[in-house]
């Protein structure tokens, strides 16, 4: 069994995006600038937020934080989108999900401009992925294809089954995984919560990627021997031995199925690390292809 550690091949993308904004830098040309929109203060959000920024400062690249209150408006919310849409020094913008229950992810998500939306969920995009056309990719289906490659798992002919059908990773997955390439050309089977033989299918997967946010769902006896199994899910669970109070816990019995695999991605330290590094790789391309 072999982890794919999502940390190391993260540093090495944003070591690769490092260089080349130093060579933006050099040939006096304009550098990244992303700008997260965070609304409210959920504890996850935060985390992930923060580690954007951070990540955009570790590469060079500009960042805006643009934080609102739980009780924005949707209007407002739709305004502030549509002056970082006009303002040509932003290259990017993500708005965190989920957002409170009184403003549409769906209008927001349509009212970010498609050459901005590194995130990728934006219907023009997502239509030039199912297409294989040059665009933004959802960056944490995009984290896990980095990855492959970064491993150079080829994935030709492989019975893949998604645990998940979200618009943020399950689908775009299935997609990208199912398109002519490498890696893809897998044979792809979309499950979700109305999935009757869930466990079978699993059997049969030479490659699983669960992403249903219930903790520790896939086990050993669902898993073949060999197979690669790609872990999304981030839960948080309450660890009074821990000084946060909560553990990470991934939607894989990471116990059972690790010693059957032939490659893991462990959680901590492996799509999420990714989902960061990816999203680097679409703002940094939402810079370069405006110039
Ligand atoms: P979601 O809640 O939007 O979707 C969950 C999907 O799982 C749904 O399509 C549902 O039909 C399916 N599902 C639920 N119960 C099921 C069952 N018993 N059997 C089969 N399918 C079932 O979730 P999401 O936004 O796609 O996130 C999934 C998980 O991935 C969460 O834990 C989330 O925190 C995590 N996540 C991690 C990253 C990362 O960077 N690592 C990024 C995004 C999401």
């Amino acid at each position: 069994m072999k982890i794919l550690d999502g940390q190391l091949v993260s540093r090495a993308t944003k070591d690769e995006l490092k260089i080349k904004v130093a060579q933006l830098v050099t040939e006096g040309k304009k550098i990244p600038h992303l700008a997260a929109v965070l609304v409210g203060n959920n504890g996850a959000s935060e985390t992930y937020v923060g580690a954007k920024v951070k990540s955009c400062e570790e590469i060079g690249f500009k960042s805006t934080l643009v934080r609102l209150e739980e009780n924005i408006s949707e209007n407002k919310l739709l305004s502030v989108i549509e002056d970082l849409n006009n303002d040509p020094d932003i290259d990017g913008i993500l708005v965190q999900l989920p957002l409170p229950k009184h403003i549409s992810d769906e209008k927001v998500i349509n009212a970010i401009h498609p050459s901005k939306d590194v995130d990728g969920f934006h219907p023009i995009n997502v239509g030039k992925m199912v297409q294989g056309l040059d665009t933004f990719i959802p960056a944490t289906p995009y984290g896990i294809m980095l990855m492959l490659e970064y491993y150079k798992i080829n994935t030709k002919g492989l019975h893949a089954v998604v645990i998940g059908r979200s618009n943020i990773v399950g689908r775009p997955m299935s997609i990208l995984l199912s398109r002519s390439g490498q890696p893809g050309n897998c044979t792809v089977t979309l499950t979700h919560s109305h999935t009757r033989n869930l466990k079978e299918l699993c059997e049969s997967a030479d490659i699983i990627v669960a992403a249903l946010g219930i903790p520790e769902f896939v086990k050993g006896d669902m898993v073949k021997d060999g197979a690669i199994v790609i872990d999304v899910g981030i839960t948080r669970v309450p660890d009074p031995s821990k000084k946060s109070g909560f553990a990470l816990k991934g939607d894989v019995d990471f116990a059972e199925v690790s010693p059957k695999c032939s490659f893991i991605t462990p959680v901590p330290g492996g799509v999420g690390p990714m989902t960061i590094a990816a999203l680097m790789k679409n703002t940094f391309k939402a810079c370069v292809d405006k110039n």
